[in-house]
């Protein structure tokens, strides 16, 4: 069942996006060469705790960090720790969200540490790319299909993998609602589209081969061909004038 939210209800998930779009920011300016993943993670945990406001994923299934931290072919779901030390050229995803009076915030953004080469860089701006062409097709006229068809259209022109194991999803006073949204499918099918939806849409994009597996800590995903992987996401409110992102700085 997708839950629809009401003006009022969207300005009160645009706090929360708010917040969490000022969070991630932040992070990125600690991922520096030489920090941990864990120093990341600390740092999120603390602004959280000066904002008053809540990480969302602490606990969620159990997820034992405040930030999902993915570096490199790590593609989401990576556990934060102190002898992860980031160093000149990573990549390094960060997904994050916050709860503020019970509604959900839900970003991800992918940082280069210090200089990173060309292909890093390319992977960065189309996997970013892609996800406003998904959000481009968050309008009334439109099907749910047609969002990851735009996002798959996109990075495969450029010979990159959308990864079909994850997906994103609807968002309101849970982190995870009705609907899946993946970010591969047919143009035109799927449900309508509807104001007062709000989505989380999260391509996780590779430079080599689609699939994905899970390490024996039971939360990295990883690809399985070793190829780098990024990882962007907003939550978006789709309105009868369009699309509107909430995690943003406004
Ligand atoms: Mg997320
Ligand atoms: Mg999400």
């Amino acid at each position: 069942m997708v839950v629809l939210k009401s003006t009022r209800e969207i300005e009160a998930m645009a706090t929360a996006g708010r917040i969490t779009a000022q969070i991630l920011k932040e992070m990125g300016e600690i991922a520096k060469p030489g920090a941990t993943t864990y120093d990341i993670d600390q740092f999120a945990a603390s602004r959280c705790k000066d904002l008053r406001v809540k990480a969302a994923f602490k606990g969620q299934y159990g997820f034992p960090a405040s930030v999902c931290i993915s570096v490199n072919e790590e593609v989401v779901h990576g556990i934060p720790s102190k002898k992860r030390v980031l160093k000149e050229g990573d990549i390094v995803g960060c997904d994050f969200g916050v709860i503020i009076d019970g509604w959900y915030g839900d970003s991800a953004r992918t940082f280069g540490v210090g200089k990173i080469n060309t292909e890093a860089e390319k992977l960065l701006k189309v996997t970013e790319e892609s996800l406003f062409k998904g959000i481009e097709m968050c309008t009334v006229e439109n099907r749910l299909f047609d969002i990851g068809h735009s996002i798959q259209n996109y990075v495969e022109s450029f010979g990159y993998s959308v990864v079909r194991e994850f997906v994103g999803h609807g968002i309101g006073k849970s982190l995870h609602e009705d609907p899946q949204v993946p970010n591969y499918g047919p143009k035109g099918k799927g449900i309508p589209l509807k104001s007062g939806m709000v989505l989380a849409i999260e391509p996780m994009i590779n430079v080599g081969g689609a699939q994905v597996r899970v390490l024996k800590d039971g939360w990295t995903a990883v690809t399985v061909d070793g190829s780098l992987s990024a990882h962007f996401e907003h939550t978006i409110a789709i309105t009868d004038a369009g699309p509107r992102i909430l995690t943003t700085l406004g």
